[in-house]
């Protein structure tokens, strides 16, 4: 092997909210861990205004983050807790979830996709069993013949050999291409434009979202006078709002969001297009992947970290286990219980999403009244309510 060559248990490849949690649970777990990010986040400011990625973080993902030691730094820099959710269509047919319904203090927090990265990557500055490399680019990742563990180059002087290989990094992962693992997907016939405003009352904690056949329209409060608009519509529709200026775009939204925004100035923008894939599997002998490398989602519950902070508290436990009762932990084996449990949970999620999104999109003549049947019938059970509030936050 090349003489530039470092050795660690586990190599993360990807330093976004997803990897780094990762890197953080295998370091606190007392191995040896390397992350690599492509670039670095700049750092944060409070006097700055909030970010346009907002990412809605579920109570589960919280108890997470307060795991592996990353919530007090989130909390020294800005968030945003929610306790009640609401959606409709049409004015009459709401259903309102509330923290109190299960006895929570808040069914989550708003928070700057930044801020994530930064808190975590603060808690990973902590451990000295944890080497962050940045900005750097995976060139390869290679199983030398005849051997298991993967040997990761950096660029023509730098390799890394690693027992497990972590690929977080991303939809467009390299990790999933290198390691041979196909994946399924499409694009959805919507985008969505997020939109930071200032509003001229003080936010409350209460987010909503109401669907139409276009894509919904989402209201996410933030600090202060600040909050976040998701304005899903065709792609055409959402190219036209991209190129708006903030005064155009401020009228547009007062002529197409509820009333009960009110008055509005809107600050930045930034469209998306959707997507959704799923990889075949989600391991081979000594890789998995996780979070968005792993599955994407369309955006409209606010689903897609969390369902990557699942992956990697399983992951964890997994690993966790196998190591307690001295067990190969980076073999097929062991991460196939992984791939076993987070597997079909992403899928059934994706897939329930999915139902959600064709079902708002059509206007069959008579498919309005049975969905706003539909949510005023969830809205007065008030089990049904729970259940389904308990699945979306994880609990
Ligand atoms: C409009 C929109 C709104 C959303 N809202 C929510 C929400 O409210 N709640 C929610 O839970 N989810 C939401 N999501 C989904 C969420 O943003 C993603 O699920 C999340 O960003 C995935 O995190 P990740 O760390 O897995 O991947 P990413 O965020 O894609 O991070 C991957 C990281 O890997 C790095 N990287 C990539 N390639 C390499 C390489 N070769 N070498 C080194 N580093 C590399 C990248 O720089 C990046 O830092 C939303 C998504 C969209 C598009």
């Amino acid at each position: 092997m090349n003489k530039c060559t470092e050795y660690y248990d586990v190599v993360v490849v990807g330093g976004g909210m997803t990897g780094s949690a990762a890197a953080l649970g295998f370091a606190k777990e007392g191995m040896s861990v390397a992350l690599l990010e492509k670039s670095q986040p700049s750092a944060f400011d409070i006097n700055n205004a909030p970010d346009i990625r907002i990412s809605a973080i579920s109570y589960s993902s919280v108890e997470l983050l307060k795991q592996l030691g990353a919530w007090q730094h989130v909390q020294t820099m800005r968030c945003t807790p929610y306790r009640q959710l609401e959606t409709w269509e049409e004015e009459g047919s709401n259903i309102i979830f509330d923290a109190k319904s299960l006895g929570l203090p808040e069914l989550g927090f708003m928070i700057e996709n930044r801020v994530l990265q930064l808190a975590l990557w603060k808690e990973c500055q902590k451990y000295i069993n944890l080497k962050l490399f940045c900005p750097i680019q995976l060139t390869n990742l290679y199983q030398p013949l005849g051997q298991k563990e993967w040997v990761i180059t950096l660029d023509h002087l730098r390799h890394l050999q690693a027992k497990l290989v972590i690929g977080a990094d991303g939809s467009n992962s390299q990790v999933r291409k290198l390691s041979g693992i196909g994946n399924l997907g499409w694009q959805y016939s919507q985008s969505c434009i997020l939109i930071t405003i200032q509003t001229s009352t003080q936010q409350q904690d209460r987010t909503w979202q109401q669907f139409s056949p276009l894509g919904p329209r989402a209201f996410l409060p933030l600090y202060n006078n600040w909050a976040s608009l998701v304005w899903y519509n065709s792609p055409a529709n959402i190219r036209r709002l991209q190129i708006m200026s903030m005064q155009e775009l401020t009228s547009a939204i007062s002529q197409k969001f509820p009333k009960r925004l009110g008055s509005v100035m809107a600050y930045s923008s930034s469209a998306f297009t959707l997507t959704r894939h799923h990889a075949n599997r989600y391991v081979v002998e000594g890789l998995a992947l996780i979070g968005d490398a792993a599955h994407t989602i369309h955006p409209l519950a606010g689903q897609g970290v969390n369902l990557g902070y699942r992956d990697v508290d399983t992951l964890l436990k997994v690993v966790r286990y196998a190591k307690e009762y001295i067990k190969p932990w980076y073999s097929l084996t062991i991460l196939k219980n992984y791939q076993y449990q987070r597997l079909p949970d992403n899928l059934f999620m994706q897939t329930g999403i999915d139902l959600f999104y064709m079902i708002y999109s059509k206007t069959l003549p008579g498919l309005k009244i049975i969905r706003n049947i539909g949510l005023m019938t969830v809205q007065r059970t008030e089990t049904v309510k729970k259940l389904i509030l308990k699945y979306a936050l994880g609990l």
